[in-house]
């Protein structure tokens, strides 16, 4: 083989190597319409009654519409389970699941927790419940799309998560935001919003500083701040009443941007643009404001 023959076949080769590197990989197989949802069995009749109303109310159905213009590399499976007692939600295995236990939590919490003035009890549970469903869709969807993250990523979950809530949801954007501010809430040991600037916080032990989460009261600050960053009219009440400490919310418009920014340039070209006018409509991405 002379010179410019090997060069070639060296040429060659290459083009073969990357061929088949890019075939399988991201761009060929990736489509949207890949969320599939099923109702995991029931094992008390509690369950039984939650995972009926949740099948009267479509809300699988209603997350894998949100999620159905993402084009994905395979199918991502949308499930309910009964977990033993564990009130948790996870990615794992291509499959988001939910516990039961989880849903009976957050519906618990609704029932308690002080509620801001005209914030149903039905729509503090469809925020907890969005804000976890779709928190879990953003792990699978940086490890689907390989996305790259600066931070943690708990920290770039929730913010996704709080994109989706704030922009495809707007007009009922400050109830659901409520539901999930009262989970935060809860699960810090507060009843009322109105406690935050009051109260001095004690830690028990240094523990919960180490999870891959930020605290819950962090994630309630980092939601709050996104809110009001999205909208400082409709969120204005969180800044006036202390509950967002005005060090905060001077740079939650600058907050917000940065997630819409960094979701328009890592996530929006992996959106299929006829699906999601379809299931968006026109003018509503996520991040648009
Ligand atoms: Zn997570």
């Amino acid at each position: 083989m002379n010179g410019a023959a090997a060069l070639r076949a060296v040429a060659v080769s290459a083009l073969l190597a990357f061929l088949a590197c890019a075939g399988p990989g991201l761009a060929q197989d990736a489509r949207p319409d890949r969320v599939v949802v099923s109702y995991g069995a029931a094992t008390t009749p509690a369950q039984e009654r939650t995972r009926a109303r949740m099948m009267e109310m479509g809300a699988l159905e209603l997350a894998q519409r949100i999620l159905s213009p993402v084009r994905l590399p395979r199918a991502l499976t949308l499930t309910t389970a009964a977990c033993d007692g564990q009130a948790d939600a996870w990615f794992e295995g291509d499959t988001i699941t939910i516990c039961y236990e989880y849903i009976a939590w957050i519906a618990e919490v609704a029932r308690k927790t002080g509620r801001p003035a005209g914030v149903s009890e039905e729509s503090a549970i469809a925020g907890a419940f969005l804000d976890v469903v779709m928190h879990e869709s953003a792990h699978a969807i940086f490890d689907y799309l390989d996305i790259p993250i600066l931070g943690r990523e708990e920290d770039a979950a929730d913010q996704m998560a709080a994109l989706w809530l704030l922009t495809l949801a707007r007009e009922q954007a400050d109830r659901l935001v409520a539901g999930v501010a009262a989970v935060y809430l809860d699960d810090a040991g507060y009843r009322d919003l109105r406690e935050l600037p009051k109260r001095r916080l004690r830690f028990q032990s240094a523990t919960p500083q180490a999870d891959a989460h930020s605290t819950p009261i962090q994630r309630l600050y980092n939601l709050l701040c996104l809110a009001y960053g999205s909208d400082p009219e409709r969120f204005a009440g969180y800044a006036r009443s202390g509950a967002l400490p005005a060090d905060r919310a001077e740079g939650c418009g600058e907050e917000f941007r940065q997630v819409a920014k960094a979701y328009a340039r890592l996530i929006q070209p992996h959106v299929d643009v006829e699906t999601a006018l379809r299931v968006y409509g026109a003018g509503r991405q996520p991040g648009a404001r």
